[in-house]
């Protein structure tokens, strides 16, 4: 039903209700304009506050990005803690340096992203990990990489934790409080981050950073629910989203927009194996275990979910496969599977060809890379991982991998609540294998555990009713 030769016969959405401008040339990004072909009509459409707020972040992002005056005198000024002050008038800058896997990086530049509209920076990514490979630009007359001859270039790769600009660093030995004046910060977003670093998501330490002019990040983290343990923060964010599971949904199909060599592999995959489907199953595998790879108690595991939850049907009873099929009208299923390693989707393709299926229904497994390892950083390795969590969000349902950023970039970009495979244990399926997600959000998996006031021990998903502990990893948090 999303046939891209039919798209003149139905109305389409080609802004995503609002959410896109209309600025943009359409050949230098076709996926930008071409996704509505290819996705159901959203039923989650996008605030007109955030509407208005996305068309005046493009502004800012126009007035004060890379080759403006704006940018030129807010970089001369780097490095020069006593001018700080005098900064008020001057644009202020967040710098994304990305690391770790594909998922981790998309979940940290969403999140940040929505950090930058929420205290009006402009967002600019490090541009040496070949991101326009990868995606469009997501703003209008404008450039969101960062130019590489940002003076603090060579020292973007030295930043971590304990280095004399890291925040957490600073606020340890006591070297910043509320009359420090500093042109710029680095903050350390990332799995393992100390409690010092956690106080970022704090109302007072915002009020410090607020002040910073330039700030660079290095985040791999799904940090959005914190951001709503902000009291001042928060009053803004139900204005943005008065649905607050659609956080993720909305950000990512306005910020990321596949290159054509990506969008070219979606596409041609979509045509060839989805898009006559009358139903279409996605099933992401991610193997965390020491030894990865193919394991039996993997695969039981995805056959005993899809067949417990109706996903894919069971093989026919003797009797039932002796009636011939050709009466019924069949029902074609496309089955995607992504994976590292091949086995699990031949494994699916043998079974549904050995036997016939007791619903009649016609199973095509197909399964577009098999990459074994990971490669981050190789150009059509990132690109293929792009495409098939694309792919994946293009599913009518989807089962995913506990723990795995992958899957929630599928879950979200899709607008989809999947079915999460839970972690196996001691070499186990679990029982039962897997639970179907509360909704469609990424899971915050290294939330801050308690809340601000550390001498109450408030367990921080607690504390609002739209922010509770995710369904995979019970210490993580997630918008419902
Ligand atoms: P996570 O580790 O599952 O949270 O996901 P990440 O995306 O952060 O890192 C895993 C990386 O391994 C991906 O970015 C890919 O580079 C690779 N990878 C893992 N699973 C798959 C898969 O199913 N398909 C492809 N093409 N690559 C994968």
């Amino acid at each position: 039903d999303t046939n891209g030769s039919k798209d003149s016969e139905k109305p389409r959405d080609k802004l995503l209700g609002g959410l896109l401008t209309a600025d943009f040339d359409e050949d230098s990004c076709l996926s930008r304009y071409q996704s509505s072909l290819y996705r159901k009509a959203s039923q989650y459409n996008p605030s007109q506050y955030l509407i208005s707020k996305l068309r005046n972040y493009e502004m800012l992002h126009k007035r004060c990005g890379p080759g403006t005056e704006a940018y030129k005198s807010a970089k001369e000024r780097l490095g020069q803690d006593e001018l700080a002050r005098s900064y008020s008038e001057l644009c202020k800058y967040i710098v994304w340096v990305p690391l770790s896997g594909l998922g981790n990086r998309v979940l940290g530049l969403a999140s940040l992203f929505l950090y930058a509209l929420l205290t009006e920076r402009v967002i600019l990514v490090d541009q040496r990990s070949h991101l326009t490979d990868l995606f469009c630009e997501p703003f209008p007359g404008t450039s969101w990489l960062l130019p590489l001859d940002f003076p603090l270039m060579d020292q973007l790769d030295s930043y971590n934790q304990e280095h004399e600009r890291c925040y957490g660093t600073m606020l340890k030995k006591h070297a910043i409080n509320s009359t420090t004046t500093l042109s710029h910060l680095y903050i350390h977003l990332f799995s393992g981050y100390r409690d010092h670093d956690k106080t970022f998501f704090c109302e007072a330490e915002q009020t410090l950073i607020r002040k910073v002019p330039w700030l660079v990040v290095k985040s791999n983290l799904y940090f959005v629910p914190s951001l709503w343990l902000i009291p001042s923060f928060q009053t803004e964010l139900i204005k943005l989203f008065p649905q607050k599971d659609t956080v993720f949904y909305n950000l990512a199909r306005y910020l990321l927009h596949p290159s054509n060599q990506v969008w070219g592999m979606v596409t041609r995959s979509y045509n060839a194996y989805l898009a006559r489907a009358d139903e279409r199953l996605g099933i992401q595998v991610r193997v965390f275990s020491r030894r990865a790879g193919y394991l039996q108690h993997v695969m039981d595991q995805i056959v005993a979910c899809t067949q417990r939850e109706k996903l894919l049907p069971e093989a026919a009873t003797q009797e039932e496969s002796q009636v011939t099929n050709t009466s019924r009208s069949q029902k074609l299923k496309s089955v995607l599977v992504t994976s590292l390693y091949p086995e699990y989707s031949d494994n699916l393709k043998r079974m549904f060809w050995e036997r016939p299926t007791s619903t009649g229904e016609i199973i095509q497994v197909y399964q577009p890379s098999e990459e074994m390892f990971q490669q981050t950083d190789k150009k059509l390795h990132d690109q293929k991982a792009l495409a098939e969590m694309y792919l994946l969000s293009l599913t009518d349902k989807l089962v995913t991998s506990a723990w795995s950023t992958f899957g929630y970039i599928a879950q979200g970009l899709g607008g989809i609540k999947p079915w999460i495979l839970y972690k196996p244990e001691n070499n186990t399926a679990p029982d039962p294998p897997c639970v179907r997600a509360m909704s469609m959000e990424p899971c915050f998996l290294r939330a801050p555990l308690y809340g601000c006031e550390s001498k109450t021990a408030t367990d921080t998903g607690k504390l609002v009713p739209f922010v509770r502990h995710c369904e995979d990893w019970i210490p993580g948090l997630k918008l419902v």
